[in-house]
């Protein structure tokens, strides 16, 4: 049931709400809609074969970036939250040591100036005021920037977590003797 995927992973208010970032996943299906009006719009009327032509191969490829985004997006969305023992144990960093190693840097979250409050570091380097950081790690497990994650208690997403990894480094090995 749709209703009850969109709930689960607050995919409307990440995707649609107020405060969407630039390039937000809402924006995007905004601008393909526009493309794809244009695009019907031109369908309609008398132009010759290579403009639509050469219409349609942007629009497929505006396309599928798109569903790459959703795609990513709903893999993010459906990440537990961190382990609050992974959270306690991210680095803290003062305003006064920020000044020093990150000046004029800005929260990815909400691009304030970090020195402006504690901070936290990330095991991948990415640095986030302390709360705008604890806000989202209590929803999901993996860096807003890069999507590392950090570990999580809910024992089933760890397992296939292991159970991916390992067919991972099996394959790895399968290509390294057999490529
Ligand atoms: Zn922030
Ligand atoms: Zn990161």
């Amino acid at each position: 049931m749709m209703a009850s995927y969109f709930d689960d992973h607050d995919v409307a208010d990440v995707a649609m709400g107020s405060g969407s970032r630039p390039g937000s996943a809402g924006e995007q299906a905004g601008a393909a809609a526009n493309q794809l009006a244009e695009f019907f719009a031109l369908l309609g009327s008398s132009s010759d074969d290579a403009s639509i032509r050469a219409r349609t191969v942007t629009l497929l490829a505006e396309l599928a970036q798109l569903a790459g985004t959703h795609v990513n997006l709903a893999e993010t969305l459906s990440n537990p939250p961190a382990a609050e023992s992974a959270i306690a144990e991210l680095p803290r960093l003062a305003p006064a040591e920020l000044r020093v190693v990150a000046p004029a840097e800005t929260c990815p979250v909400c691009t304030c100036e970090l020195a402006q409050q504690d901070c936290l570091k990330m095991p991948c380097a990415h640095l986030f005021h302390a709360e705008c950081l604890m806000a989202w790690l209590h929803r999901h497990n993996s860096c807003p920037c890069c999507r590392r994650e950090l570990r999580t208690d809910d024992i089933q997403y760890e397992n296939k977590k292991r159970e991916r990894a390992r067919q991972q480094a099996a394959k790895a090995m399968y290509d390294s003797m057999y490529n």
